[in-house]
């Protein structure tokens, strides 16, 4: 099947509802991270193919704009069918190009799916206001109208749920756009692109550029006045950049960025479910998750028993290829990627802390790191303050539930949290208590397109999905009105 997908997926860049070659004809590598091999060439778009394509969305803009929600709906309903129908076919090309297991490039492959089939079905519930100004003098209107041109910019760690998740809701509020996806996956992007094509999407609505130099094209994009918005997936580092580059033109931002999850074990919890949730909290993508926990805090009297359970599970996990058969934990995205895991576990390890199972980096062909539980790590290791991003789960034990809040929240990231408890009261008091945009109550898993996925800190700023996800791409328009 792998040779199937690669020879069918487009390369080039999309602009304006045709396939062409980038302007200065350059292309770059797209490797398999299980094997460091060159999967595919892809069109390397510059600053020019960039501003080709906000030309290409800013035309498109108007017809789009006022096409009946309706039929913007039916397409991205189409594109949900068509997505479904070729799950396979993206789940592999999701594994080739990320590396990750390829039961978990399909629960990605769905889940992306669902983004356009829950917002093709909020498309025809764009609800304005109308009231009276409370003087009694006239009344207030409130319409939501597409904010204009998009520039969309993603990660390679859900190649797929990362750009359907900006552009259902960009589409669906009447946007057109430019994605720029992540230069280590590039090619599932291309792929939603004709998905959408042949949903019937018009020309000139959705453009893709792949871009190595993806600071230059960003920036001339940003740059352009016809650009309303900027919506970007990613690290907090290039978050930063990318609001001081929207500073001069002002441009609506949304932004998710890192995370630094807590999962906290209250010794009332039922340990057995709480290791469940663990495992998908962990080891989804291999732990390559903003949503990914990232610090174990157990309660001192389960302590023990919780980080033998996870050790037995993380341990008996099927490392290998992505897209080889029962694989349950496929490579890391590059070799930066290991690297980066291997300091913070090796960092953490001369600090004090022990390694249950795993612990470094095994000898193999391609971007592997084994799964690894770390105990009596010290409250003030590095690892619990950076994003590991791999299979790596580090405990430290806790003793009261001020302890644990405050462990959780002593960090300037804020995306999501995790805890469990078999006391409700506990459970609510303690989800309203952490500093963070989304809170896994008795779960391991939170994204859902149907609810509002984002952070506080300095893991970002607004929402995607959920009815707030279609408002992200709208401006509210006030008109006063005497009748
Ligand atoms: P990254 O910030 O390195 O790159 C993200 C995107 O930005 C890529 O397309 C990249 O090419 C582009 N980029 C890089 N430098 C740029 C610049 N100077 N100007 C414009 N664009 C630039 O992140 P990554 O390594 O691809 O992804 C991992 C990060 O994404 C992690 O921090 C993870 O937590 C975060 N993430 C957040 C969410 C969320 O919803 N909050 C979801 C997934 C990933």
């Amino acid at each position: 099947m792998t040779d199937d997908v690669l020879s069918k997926v487009p390369t080039d860049l999309f602009i304006g509802g045709t396939w062409r070659a980038a302007s200065e004809g350059g292309r770059f590598d797209v490797t398999d991270p299980a094997t460091g091999e060159v999967i595919a060439q892809v069109a390397d778009g510059s600053a020019e193919d960039g501003l080709a394509a906000v030309t290409a969305a800013a035309e498109a803009g108007p017809a789009w704009a006022t096409t009946p929600p309706r039929q913007r709906a039916e397409i991205l309903r189409k594109a949900w069918q068509l997505m479904t129908d070729r799950a396979d076919e993206i789940a592999t090309l999701i594994s080739l190009e990320n590396g990750k297991a390829l039961v978990d490039a399909k629960g990605e492959a769905t889940y992306a799916a669902e983004f356009f089939r829950w917002y093709a079905e909020e498309t025809v519930r764009m609800d304005g206001m109308v009231t009276t100004a409370p003087s009694g003098a006239n009344r207030i209107l409130v319409v939501h109208q597409p904010v204009g041109v998009c520039v969309l910019v993603t990660p390679w760690n859900f190649p797929a749920a990362m750009a359907t998740r900006k552009m259902g809701p960009a589409l669906g509020a009447g946007c057109t756009l430019v994605l720029k996806p992540a230069s280590d996956t590039p090619l599932t992007a291309l792929l939603m692109a004709q998905i959408l094509d042949d949903a019937g999407v018009p020309p000139g609505v959705i453009n893709v550029v792949p871009a190595r130099r993806s600071g230059e094209v960003v920036a001339a994009m940003v740059n352009d006045d016809r650009v309303r918005k900027l919506s970007f997936t990613g690290s907090t580092e290039v978050g930063r950049t990318l609001l001081k580059l929207a500073a001069d033109s002002i441009v609506n931002t949304s932004m998710e960025l890192g995370g630094n999850a807590p999962f906290l074990v209250f010794a009332d919890a039922d340990i057995d479910a709480a290791i469940e949730g663990a495992m998908i909290a962990k080891m989804r993508n291999g732990g390559e998750a903003c949503t990914a926990a990232n610090r174990f805090y157990v309660e001192e009297s389960v302590a023990e028993e919780f980080a033998r359970k996870l050790s037995d599970k993380m341990g008996a996990m099927k490392v290998g290829p992505g897209t080889a058969d029962g694989t349950q934990v496929g490579p890391l995205v590059n070799e930066a990627a290991v690297r980066k895991c291997d300091e913070l576990v090796t960092g953490a390890l001369a600090a004090g802390a022990r390694a249950l199972i795993g612990g470094k980096v095994p000898e193999r062909t391609g971007w592997y790191y084994d799964p690894t539980v770390l105990v009596d790590v010290p409250a003030d290791a590095e690892i619990l303050k950076e994003e590991i991003f791999g299979p790596v789960a580090p405990i430290v034990t806790f003793t009261s539930e001020d302890e644990a809040v405050r462990f959780a929240n002593d960090t300037e990231f804020g995306l999501v949290a995790y805890l469990y408890t078999g006391d409700l009261a506990r459970g609510l008091r303690v989800s309203e208590a952490l500093e963070s945009g989304m809170v896994g109550l008795n779960r391991g898993l939170v994204s859902d397109p149907a609810a509002p996925f984002g952070g506080v800190k300095q893991s970002g700023i607004g929402r995607e999905g959920g009815h707030e996800g279609l408002l992200d791409y709208t401006e509210s328009k006030y008109i006063a009105v005497t009748w």
